[in-house]
């Protein structure tokens, strides 16, 4: 017997050897760049960009270009509701971005309208914001989803008034000379560190009354955060451009 073990080995090996030939391809020639990580990993990196600090909105505006209305306190910032949507000074496309929220310790509302806000990368594509914990609403409307795209792979989420987190990896889409999207967006989203959205396609600007479609912009865009009328804190922003 160990002597026909060792012929079929032996002619297997040659097969499972070329399947495993090295591709053709040349070797890195950048060497990458040192990036000092942060104390935790929601502490910023060295090549981060700190875009809310605790402490001031000076890197927010209006969507008319005024100063940023909502309330900052205690290490936080608050929608004030009615005041409208906040973006960035700054013009954003591919990035790493990492962001923390509350919704409101006191439960108040149901579905859509219990701790409703949104990350809207580049302005055009909502990441959801809402109280998910025991709140049903559609499933691709829930806290994490591309909203009304991707619902998240699972939910993550803590109770209200906790801090929680999304750390956010997208890729802009490409559109041509046209204005045609020749290459969709994506995104992955860890929601409190559990993965949520794996680098899903989506499917254009995220409406709430609409099918989703892209609308041409440019490269950069700042980023966006609603406000649903609901006084949802943010806290410890950065991001890195990719
Ligand atoms: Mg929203």
């Amino acid at each position: 017997m160990p002597a026909v073990d060792v012929v079929l080995f032996l002619g297997v090996l040659p097969l499972a050897l070329s399947a495993q030939d090295p591709a053709p391809f040349p070797p890195p020639r950048m060497e990458p760049p040192i990036v000092t990580p942060g104390k935790t990993s929601a502490d910023p990196p060295s090549d981060a960009l700190i875009l809310f600090d605790g402490k001031s909105l000076a890197k927010w505006r209006s969507g008319d270009g005024s100063a940023a209305k909502w309330q900052v306190r205690d290490g936080y910032m608050e929608v004030a509701p009615g005041t409208g949507d906040i973006q960035t000074a700054d013009p954003f496309g591919d990035c790493q971005l990492h962001i923390e929220w509350a919704t409101p310790s006191v439960v108040k509302g149901e579905g859509q309208e219990r701790g409703n806000s949104g990350v809207f990368l580049m302005g055009h594509y909502e990441i959801q914001v809402l109280d998910s914990y025991n709140n049903k609403t559609y499933f691709h409307g829930q806290a994490g989803s591309v909203y009304k795209q991707y619902a998240p792979l699972v939910n993550a989420s803590r109770a209200p008034g906790q801090w929680q987190s999304y750390d956010i990896i997208f890729r802009a889409p490409r559109f041509d000379e046209q204005g045609k999207a020749i290459e969709r967006a994506r995104v992955t989203v860890l929601h409190n560190g559990v993965l949520i959205q794996n680098n899903v396609a989506i499917f254009g600007n995220t409406y709430h009354d609409r099918p989703a479609v892209y609308t041409v912009h440019a490269p950069l865009e700042p980023l966006r955060l609603q406000d649903h009328g609901n006084p949802v804190r943010f806290r410890n922003i950065w991001i890195r451009r990719l």
